[in-house]
C-alpha cells in the first residue's frame, strides 16, 4: 500500500487500527512531495516543520484514545484562507509576506479535529483565474499533462489531491474555482450552498458569490469533511443558521425514480465533442441506475457570463481597496499619500486584478451603476429564477463542468474574454447561491479528465 495514495476514510481506518502512524503517513507525503511537487508546483508554502510537529503530537493523542476524525490526516488549504502564524499570500505580491495573526473558521475547525496542514495551495491571485497562470509566484502544472493548466483558481488544491501531495484540500469557488479545477484534475470539487459553510478568514474577492468547499479523491471524503466544515458562524453574518445534516448519510443511496434535469442550453455549439459524449454515458448510466432524465431549460444561462464579471469585479473593486499600504499590503513609498497608494497597488497587483479592479469601479460608478451593475442583479435573479423553476421538475440537474477538458498553458493568456467564456457552465451556479459538485467522468483520447456537474 502506498500511503501518500490514501483517501481520508481509508487513513483514519489505517491509523485508527494501528496498521500506520501519523509520522509514517506525514514522512510519505513528504516523499511524494519532494518527488513530484517540483514538476507540478502545487504549493506557494509548504509547512513542513509545523505538519511533522503536528504528527508526531497526533501520535501521542492517537495512543491516549485522542478520536479526532482527522487526527494525523495531512489536508493542504488554498491559500487565500488565513492560518494563524503560517504565511498567507492569495498568491499576490501585496500579501507576500502577511502572515496572519488569527485563524479561519474552516481551518479551526479542521484543527479541531486534528488536521495536519501541510502546505498552502496555489491560486490565480486574489483567485481571479481559471487556470492557476494569474499567480504571482509562478504557475501551476496538471498532474495529467504537465504543458496543461490544472484549472482555476483553486489550481493548486486540485493538482495537490491529483498528484496525492495532500490526502485532501481545501478550495474556494466564486464562480467555478472548485469545480473546474477538480474536474480538469480528475477529482472530486463540491462548491456548497451559499451560506453552508463560514467565510470568516477566506480572503474576500467577491462576496456575494466566495463559497469554502472541499476537493477530495472520493465523494465519500467530500462528505466527511462537509461534516467538519459546515454551520453557522457569528463570525460571518451570510453564514446560514441551518442545522446541519450528516453528509454521508446519502452515500450509497439507491438513485432509483430520481429526476436528473439535463438543460438544454449546456449541450451547445462549442461544446468539445468528447467532454459532450462523456457526460451523455454519464447521464445514460444514470438512467440505466433508475434515475429518470427530463428535459428541462435555464433560459438565461447565455447572459450568465456577462452578469458574473460585472457583479464579481464590481465586489473585488470594493474588497480590494484595503490593500494600500497602510493597513494591509506591502507598502511602496511614495512622495505623498496619494502617490504612497498608487506605487503601492500599481507594484502589489497583477495585471489581471488591476482589469477587474477597473472593470468594477467603472460599472459602479455614477452614470453607469444602472445600466450595468444593477442590470447585471437583475439578469442575476432571472437566473436564480431559471433554476427555481427547473427544480420543479428535477430533483437535480447534471452537465458537463467544463466545455473543454484542461487547455495547454499559455493559450488563454493574451485574450481575458476567451478565459472568461471557459467558465459558461459553472458560474450560474453561483450566481444563483445553489450548490455543485464536479465528479470525475471519463477522460479524452489525450487521456485528460472529463468533468460531470451535478447541480443540487
Ligand atoms: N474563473 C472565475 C473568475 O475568474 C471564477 C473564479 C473563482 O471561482 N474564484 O472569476
Amino acid at each position: 500500500m502506498e500511503l501518500h495514495t490514501l483517501s481520508i476514510h481509508e487513513a483514519r481506518t489505517a491509523l485508527d487500527k494501528g496498521e500506520i502512524s501519523p509520522v509514517e503517513l506525514t514522512n510519505a507525503l513528504f516523499k511524494r512531495i519532494d518527488s513530484v511537487e517540483p514538476k507540478i508546483k502545487a504549493y506557494v508554502t509548504i509547512a513542513r516543520e509545523h505538519a511533522l510537529a503536528r504528527a508526531t503530537d497526533a501520535e501521542g493523542r492517537i495512543k491516549n484514545g485522542d478520536r479526532g476524525l482527522l487526527l494525523g490526516i495531512s489536508l493542504a488549504v488554498k491559500d487565500n484562507m488565513c492560518t494563524d502564524g503560517i504565511r498567507t499570500t492569495c498568491s499576490s505580491k501585496i500579501l507576500e509576506n502577511f502572515i496572519p495573526p488569527y485563524e479561519s473558521t474552516v481551518t479551526q475547525k479542521l484543527k479541531d479535529q486534528g488536521f495536519i496542514l501541510i502546505g498552502k495551495t496555489n491560486l490565480d491571485e486574489f483567485a481571479m483565474g481559471s487556470s492557476t497562470e494569474n499567480s504571482a509566484f509562478g504557475r501551476t502544472h496538471n498532474p495529467w499533462d504537465l504543458e496543461t493548466v490544472p484549472g482555476g483558481s483553486s489550481g493548486g488544491s486540485a493538482a495537490a489531491v491529483a498528484s496525492d501531495m495532500c490526502i485532501a484540500a481545501l478550495g474556494s469557488d466564486t464562480g467555478g474555482s472548485i469545480r473546474q479545477p477538480a474536474s480538469f484534475c480528475g477529482v472530486v470539487g463540491l462548491k456548497p450552498t451559499y451560506g453552508r459553510v463560514s467565510r470568516y478568514g477566506l480572503v474576500a474577492f467577491a462576496s456575494s458569490l466566495d463559497q469554502i468547499g472541499p476537493i477530495t479523491k472520493n465523494v465519500r471524503d467530500s462528505a466527511m469533511l462537509m461534516n467538519i466544515i459546515s454551520g453557522h458562524d457569528p463570525d460571518d453574518s451570510t453564514s446560514a443558521p441551518i442545522a446541519v445534516p450528516d453528509f454521508t448519510s446519502g452515500l450509497g443511496r439507491d438513485i432509483k425514480g430520481m429526476r436528473i434535469g439535463i438543460p438544454s442550453e449546456y449541450f451547445i455549439e462549442g461544446i468539445d465533442k468528447e467532454v459532450e459524449e462523456s457526460v451523455k454515458q454519464a447521464i445514460r448510466k444514470l438512467e440505466a441506475l433508475g434515475a429518470v432524465p427530463v428535459e428541462i431549460s435555464l433560459p438565461h444561462t447565455g447572459y450568465a457570463v456577462a452578469a458574473y464579471y460585472i457583479i464579481a469585479t464590481s465586489e473585488a473593486s470594493s474588497n480590494l481597496a484595503r490593500y494600500d499600504g497602510v493597513k494591509y499590503g506591502a507598502r511602496t513609498e511614495g512622495n505623498d499619500l496619494l502617490d504612497m497608494y498608487m506605487k503601492t497597488r500599481a507594484k502589489g497587483f497583477g495585471a489581471e486584478i488591476k482589469r477587474r479592479i477597473i472593470l468594477g469601479t467603472y460599472s459602479l460608478s455614477s452614470g453607469y451603476y444602472d445600466a450595468y451593475y444593477k442590470k447585471a442583479q437583475q439578469v442575476r435573479t432571472l437566473i436564480k429564477q431559471d433554476f427555481e423553476n427547473a427544480f420543479k421538475k428535477a430533483d437535480v440537474i447534471v452537465t458537463p463542468t467544463s466545455p473543454t477538458p484542461a487547455f495547454r498553458s499559455g493559450e488563454k493568456t493574451d485574450d481575458p474574454l476567451h478565459m472568461y467564456l471557459a467558465d459558461i457552465f459553472t458560474i450560474s451556479v453561483n450566481l444563483a447561491g445553489v450548490p455543485g459538485i464536479s465528479i470525475p467522468c471519463g477522460f479524452s483520447s489525450g487521456n485528460l479528465p472529463i468533468g460531470l456537474q451535478i447541480i443540487g
